[in-house]
């Protein structure tokens, strides 16, 4: 290991990531690394500093171009047809590979996102279990058989047999916040349902993508089944969302830009899964144990620094429990670590930019002139980077901006309620264009259930909040998003369902 001067505060990497910083990093087309058509540059900075990290090639729609005819080719002369047990062990080599390299992707991702270094150790083996588990899936790729009714086949005798084939060509544009458990989830069941692939980072975090490009070439990927191509979201990321040789667009970010996705997607109609915000509900219900709810509810708020679509950020505490919690959540905030994420002990990480940082700060200033009441934080950290103090607000109501509006940072909206009905309890919860995920606590197993099932969501957890994992399926109700990924239900999502019938 080496202690790296700035950008790193003085915290040590280990010397794989140091040169792989120091690199000048290009796009990945067509199984190897090329300049971009432009002479656009990018640089990336650690969130935690504000000095930079990295710089990176930046694409046009030459280059998406590029990547699509080399994903084309590569679907058509071959990939597509592979033996399922042939990209399964690809998909596990590129697991082991990473595993091999688990290190040195955990410190690129803190680096490039801010996030606490456990954090991202937990997202590599997690993507390499992902890996594994799509890897186990592409062998049990199957159709099913059926007889036509007579006249169809004018009473010949028939039967019907059903093929699953992959979509095509495949675009995956994805956010900051985990940038590489994003870039693998959507590849591993695409890549194992035979599509190929263009994948576009965020601009704000291309490094673990880029490093995951290397494993891909390592672990003999056929050149063109993976493509990585950096660059605004406007150029890059319009480019693949309207692309006429795209055939099926994955995205996840803000439901801003989903809406984008969609209008774009228009053209040629490709397929569209959407992952998109959230503004989740966290219902505390009087019998709940307490020694449980605080600290889980508190990291449903601030897991990622709150950078996270499945945050639970609209508290909702029984009036018989709500001092007591809101007084644990209150000590729970002021002991967390808040510091760089390589920093021994740290719990939250700075915001991903100063930008996101104004916009969070901007909430809190919003919550305060809204007239909720801050019992905790509210400010920033006297340091570079933009390190935000978890923040608890009471006294908030469903009409406050801070509690309506995805704020994606460290900041909790607490509202106390003294009803016992349970379809009074769901209309709370529900009180939001979102639906991604929820929880409830209590120790009634009666409550739990009934109120999980009212909750408009795709997601909820049982005394505890975003138990979310490869499988098991997740996404949005409402303008949370459209489809589900993880589980078998994303490689559904990367497969037709062709019928065959065969008059005999
Ligand atoms: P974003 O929408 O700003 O950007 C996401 C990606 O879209 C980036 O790669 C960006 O470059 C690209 N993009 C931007 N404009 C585009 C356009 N016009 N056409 C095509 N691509 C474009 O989101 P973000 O700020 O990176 O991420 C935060 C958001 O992501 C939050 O709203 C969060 O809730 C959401 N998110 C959702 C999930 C989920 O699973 N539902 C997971 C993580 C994050």
């Amino acid at each position: 290991m080496t202690t790296l001067p700035l950008p790193f505060d003085g915290h040590s990497v280990s010397d794989s990531t140091r040169a792989f910083l120091q690199r000048d990093h290009l796009l990945f087309i067509d199984g190897a690394w090329r300049d971009a058509s432009g002479d656009g540059w990018m640089e990336t900075r650690d969130p935690a500093t504000g000095l930079v990290a990295a710089r990176f090639a930046i694409g046009e729609a030459a280059d998406v171009n590029a990547a699509v005819v080399a994903a084309r080719n590569a679907f058509d002369g071959g990939w597509a047809r592979s033996q399922p047990a042939a990209r399964a062990a690809l998909l596990r080599r590129l697991a082991d590979l990473m595993q091999r390299d688990a290190q040195m992707l955990a410190e690129l991702e803190v680096i490039d996102s801010g996030m606490p270094l456990f954090i991202a150790s937990l997202t590599v083996s997690n993507c390499t279990e992902m890996l594994h588990y799509y890897a186990g899936l592409a062998g049990t790729i199957e159709g099913t058989t059926t007889t036509p009714p007579a006249h169809v086949t004018h009473d010949a005798e028939a039967f019907t047999y059903t093929l699953r084939e992959p979509v095509g060509v495949t675009a995956h544009i994805i956010p900051w916040n985990v940038p590489l458990s994003m870039a693998v989830l959507k590849l591993a069941p695409s890549l194992a349902a035979g599509c190929t692939a263009i994948v576009k980072p965020s601009e704000e975090t291309p490094l673990t993508a880029l490093a995951l490009a290397d494993l891909i070439a390592e672990a003999g990927f056929p050149a063109g089944v993976v493509n990585i191509v950096n660059g605004t979201g406007g150029t890059v990321g319009a480019a693949l969302a309207g692309h006429p040789g795209i055939d099926k667009v994955a995205f996840t970010g803000s439901t801003a830009t989903g809406r984008r996705i969609v209008e774009a997607a228009l053209g040629n109609l490709k397929k569209v899964t959407l992952e998109l915000g959230g503004k989740s509900p966290v219902v505390v219900m009087p019998d709940a144990d307490l020694a449980l709810a605080i600290p889980g509810v508190a990291m449903a708020t601030y897991f990622l620094g709150g950078q996270n679509c499945m945050a639970g950020t609209r508290i909702f505490a029984h009036a018989d429990i709500h001092d007591a919690l809101v007084e644990g959540l209150v000590a729970f905030s002021q002991s967390m670590v808040v510091d760089h994420g390589l920093a021994p002990g740290c719990q939250i990480g700075p915001m991903v930019s100063p930008a996101h940082g104004a916009k969070v700060m901007g909430y809190i200033a919003r919550g305060l002139s809204e007239g909720a009441v801050l019992r905790t934080g509210g400010e920033r950290l006297d340091r570079p980077g933009s390190f935000i103090a978890p923040t608890i607000f009471t006294g908030t109501t469903p009409d406050m901006g801070i509690v309506q509006d995805e704020i994606f940072g460290p900041v909790m909206a607490v509202q106390s309620f003294d009803t016992l009905d349970i379809d009074a309890i769901a209309a709370m919860a529900n009180n939001s264009p979102y639906g991604l995920s929820g929880s409830v606590w209590t120790t009634s197993l009666s409550s739990a259930h009934k109120i999980a099932a009212r909750i408009r969501s795709g997601h909820v957890s049982i005394n505890c909040h975003g138990a979310v994992a490869h499988n098991i399926p997740f996404g949005g109700y409402g303008q949370s998003g459209w489809g589900r990924e993880f589980g078998r239900e994303s490689l559904d999502n990367y497969l037709e369902t062709k019928a065959v019938t065969a008059r005999l």
